[in-house]
This record gives structure tokens, sequence and C-alpha cells, in this order.
């Protein structure tokens, strides 16, 4: 007889995962079926936890303290000599954090009760579910009252570099270098252009990021990004923008990479290239041609707000869904529709979801920028107070960036926070609680905040709105 189970996940990713473990509170009977073999060895965690967001975050920490270590002890007085790098122990380290992570999740399966299918899962017609098993078991079909498409996304290939994980490589292969390349080209300067450029400049690569349009970090503050600009740079990432790649070509080791800019043709030399130009939702050999689901205009599943596709009892989450592709998003998605399967009346405010990159000073935000707040056409204010106004981050030297909010002039509601600088990825939280309790500036203005904090900075960013700021000078009186 076959199997069944009131919900079947397609995708054991931040989506699916979490979706099947919130399933399985509920009561529901669940399978997540996950085909991902990492390392030798079968998986949950998808892209976030193997190859995305833990594993680059651990580099970036490992690569931050060699740096700190290198440039930045002498001037507290500690000396240390002979700073070295054992790239392969930093990867070591790395995998030994992903491994931990995932054998979690595996873990809370079993404590769940939640069924992991190691294979491959097909959306059949009528909420079947082909399941081809990854060690060569027979194809069996599972009926589902309910199924969870989750089987996120992958890296978008282009024929002017294509990858041969040797030479030129995707973000999974820029987390395994064996050595420092000495000089390192990235396609992209997006999210994973500017943290993996990130790891491998502070270990001594000379970093050349380049950019196909002209806008540095379009969908940041702007203000701020111009800034995180002005940073990396110092820091020796050499982005250029408006440079279109054309072509590359592979010899003894080396690629060479042509492209075009202002200033016409141009090529480079690297030892290793790193493609990062986004991401692709996985819908090849996910459902039937009969299956009834549809692709919208970008060719990511189609939903509506709460991740319903067309087919009733058929619901597609994460990176296979329109919206940002992040892990959090996805994790929220997975909530709602197990809650919504569940029969509550669940939702995710996407319009209040952070945004993280974790350069160094990381950059943060949440809700409107000031260019999104200016489109709406109603009056708004900002407040801006830079980290070099505060003592914490001078005494820690860390006084790069800055805290800012826009506001609504009329009603002094929050509509969004943006910072750079230290633990932004921390401090935006305030930010986002704010906004979901509709908190106004004034709210912010007459909450005590701790001292000597970074905290501080975002009430005195509350308080610069209204021309209040206390340790900056703002030239219009208070009012
Ligand atoms: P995924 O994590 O992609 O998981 C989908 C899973 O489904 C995969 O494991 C896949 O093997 C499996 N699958 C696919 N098809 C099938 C099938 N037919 N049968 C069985 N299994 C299948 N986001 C953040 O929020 N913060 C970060 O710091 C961050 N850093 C990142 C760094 C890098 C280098 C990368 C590449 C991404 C990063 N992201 C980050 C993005 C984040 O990883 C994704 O948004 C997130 O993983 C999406 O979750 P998901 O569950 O939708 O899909
Ligand atoms: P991205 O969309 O952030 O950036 C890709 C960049 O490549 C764009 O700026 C684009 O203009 C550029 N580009 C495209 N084609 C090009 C070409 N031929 N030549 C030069 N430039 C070109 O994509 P990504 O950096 O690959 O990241 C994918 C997704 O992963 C992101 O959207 C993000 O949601 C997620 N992610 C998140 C985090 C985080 O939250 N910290 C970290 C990494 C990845």
């Amino acid at each position: 007889m076959a199997q069944s189970f009131d919900v079947v996940v397609i995708g054991g990713g931040p989506g699916g995962y979490v979706s099947a473990i919130r399933c399985a509170q509920l009561g529901l009977s669940v399978a997540c079926i996950e085909e991902r073999v990492h390392k030798g060895k079968p998986a949950l965690g998808g892209t976030c936890l193997n190859v995305g967001c833990i594993p680059s975050k651990a580099l970036l920490d490992s690569s931050w303290k060699y740096h700190e270590a290198k440039t930045s002890f002498a001037a507290h007085g500690i000396s240390v000599k002979d700073v070295g790098i054992d790239v392969p122990a930093m990867i070591t380290r790395k995998d030994e954090v992903v491994k931990q992570l995932t054998g979690g999740i595996a873990s809370l399966f079993t404590a769940n009760k939640v069924t992991w299918l190691k294979g491959h899962g097909k959306l059949l017609a009528g909420k079947q579910v082909e399941f081809t098993a990854a060690d060569g078991g027979a194809t069996e079909v599972i009926e589902a009252q309910h199924v969870i498409l989750a089987a996120g996304s992958a890296p978008v290939k282009i024929p002017v570099a294509v990858v041969d994980n040797e030479t030129i490589v995707d973000s999974t292969g820029a987390l395994e270098f064996s050595a420092v390349p000495k000089r390192l080209g990235v396609i992209g300067a997006g999210v994973i252009g500017l943290e993996l450029g990130s790891v491998w400049a502070r270990l001594g690569a000379e970093v050349v990021v380049l950019e196909a349009v002209e806008a540095f970090l379009p969908m940041v503050d702007q203000q701020i990004a111009k800034d995180a600009a002005k940073i990396l740079a110092k820091q020796g990432l050499d982005i250029r923008l408006g440079c279109r790649v054309t072509g590359t070509e592979v010899k003894k080791g080396k690629v060479t990479v042509t492209y075009s800019g202002k200033d016409g043709e141009k090529s480079e030399s690297f030892d290793k290239l790193i493609v990062a130009v986004g991401r692709a939702p996985v819908t090849q050999n996910l459902m039937s041609n009969d299956c009834g689901v549809t692709l919208d205009e970008r060719r990511f599943i189609a939903v509506n707000n709460w991740c319903q596709t067309v087919v009733p009892g058929v619901y597609a989450i994460g990176d296979l869904v329109r919206g940002p592709a992040l892990a959090h998003k996805a994790m929220e998605e997975g909530v709602m529709v197990a809650e919504r399967i569940h029969g509550e009346q669940a939702q995710v405010n996407y319009d209040a979801i952070p945004g993280v990159i974790y350069t160094h000073p990381e950059i943060a935000w949440v809700g409107l920028t000031e260019e999104q707040a200016k489109a709406r056409g109603e009056p708004y204010k900002t407040g801006v107070v830079p980290f070099a106004a505060n003592g914490r981050a001078l005494a820690s030297a860390e006084s790069h960036g800055m805290v800012k909010f826009v506001a609504d002039e009329k009603t002094d509601r929050m509509l969004g926070m943006h910072v750079i600088g230290p633990q932004a990825s921390e401090l935006v939280h305030q930010g986002l609680i704010a906004l979901e309790f509709g908190a106004t500036m004034e709210d912010l203005q007459l909450m005590c905040f701790g001292h000597p904090t970074l905290s501080e900075t975002v009430h005195e960013a509350a308080l610069a709105t209204d021309y209040r700021a206390i340790h900056i000078a703002q030239r219009k009186r208070a009012k």
C-alpha cells in the first residue's frame, strides 16, 4: 500500500525543514523529501546550512579575526608576531560548524517524528508525490493531503563564464579554496560577491569585483550604499561598476576575463574567478507537466500572499517563489503554510523582512529606504547619526558608519531603519520590532537606552528625526 501523510514537503532547507517541524508540532503526520548529499553524506538544511548562510559566515568570522590580528591589534597595544593563515584549518572549522548544525536538524526531525525521505521528490497530479530513493531503491508514489514545495534555488549560470569548479567557481566553490588566490575576480557586486570577496580580500587576495549595472546595492538606502562603497574600497575591494563580462578564457590555471564598460573593452587576469550573478528557482524535474502548478513571469512558482499555488492543497515557499531570497523569509513562509494547513489565519508581513549584508562593517535594513519613502509622495523625515558620535563604538575602534531612520512626517510613524556599522545585523532588529509595533519616532525618543552601548546611536537617530540629537550638531532648532 502507498505511504500516506497529511503533509509531504519537498526540500529540507530553511523553508522545508521549518515547515515540516511546525506541521509536526501541530499534530500532522509529515514527511520531508531531501536529496542533498554534502561531503558524501545525506544532509538536511538546504543551501543555507550547507553552502550558504552558515559556511559563509564561518569564513567571514575567521577571516575577520585574521585581519584584525594583523591590522588592528597593534593599536590596542597588543603585539603578535608571525600572524599566519592555515586555509585548510579554516575550511575544516567551517565544515564542523555545518556538520553540527545539519546534524541538529536531523535530530529535531527525529524528536518531532518528521519522516526524512532521502532522495528525490516530484509532484504529480492529484497531490501525489513520486519519491525516488537516493540509495537506488524502487520509486514509489506517496499520497498527501497537502504538499509543500520548498526546493530552493541554485546559482544562475552565464555562458560567458562557465563554472569548471577549478578556476571558475560559483559561491559553493568559493567556500572551498585550499589556498588564498593571489588575484581573485568576482562577477557581480551583489550580496554574495561582497561577502565572499571580503573573505578572500581579508586573507590577502587582491580582489576585483565586476558589476554589470552602474548602481551599487540598488536595494539599499543610497546614503548607506555610498558609505559602504567608500569603506569597502578602503578595505581594498576594487569594485568596478558598469562593467559587463563578455568572455573568459582559462589557460594554465589562470583565467582571463574580458569585460566592457565606460572605457570600452578591457581584460584582467585572475587566479580564481567567482561567478555570483544571482540565484534561480529549482523547478526542473520538480513537477509533472499535468500537476497543474504554474510559474510566474520570472519563472518562480506562482503563489498568492499565503504561498498557495493554483492547485488547492499545494503550496510553494522560500527561494522557489517571489520575494527576497532569504533564509528567514523562507522559514516564516514555512511556518505560515503549516499553520494555515492546520486551519489558522497565519500570515507573513512582507513589509518587515530585514536584510543584512555581512561585510565589515555590516549593512542592515528594514522597511522603506529614503528613495522608497520619497516615491510614496507623502512627506517624510530622516534622522542620521554616525557611530563616530558613539562612545562605545570609539572605545572598540568600530566607529565607521551610521544609523538612519526614515519616518512619516505627518504621523511620526517609523517607515524604515538603515544601519551600516558595528553589529548592524543585531541593531536592525530594534527597527524591526518598532516597525511591527507601529512605533513612532517619539516612542523611541522617550526610551532610556543603556550607556555606553551601540544602541544609543539608534536612540540618537530617532531623536535626530526631530533635530533633537544631543551628540551631533544639527542645524535646525529643537522642536
Ligand atoms: P534551499 O535552502 O535552497 O533548500 C532547498 C533544498 O531542497 C535543497 O537542499 C535541495 O537539495 C532540495 N531539493 C530541491 N529539489 C528537490 C527535489 N526535487 N527533491 C528533493 N529535494 C530537493 N540568506 C540569508 O537569509 N542570510 C544569509 O546570510 C545568507 N547567506 C547566503 C550565502 C550564500 C553563499 C548563499 C548561496 C545563499 C545565502 N542566503 C542567505 C540565501 C539562503 O541560503 C536561501 O535564501 C535559503 O537557503 C532558501 O531556503 P529554501 O528552503 O527556500 O531553499
Ligand atoms: P544578487 O542578485 O544579490 O547580485 C548579483 C549581481 O550580479 C547583481 O548586482 C547583478 O547586476 C550582477 N550581474 C548579473 N549579471 C552580470 C554580469 N554578466 N556581469 C557582471 N555583473 C552581473 O545575487 P547574488 O549575490 O548571487 O546572491 C543571490 C541571493 O542570495 C541574493 O539575492 C540574496 O537574497 C541571497 N544571499 C543573501 C545573503 C545575506 O542575506 N547576507 C548572502 C548571500 C546571498
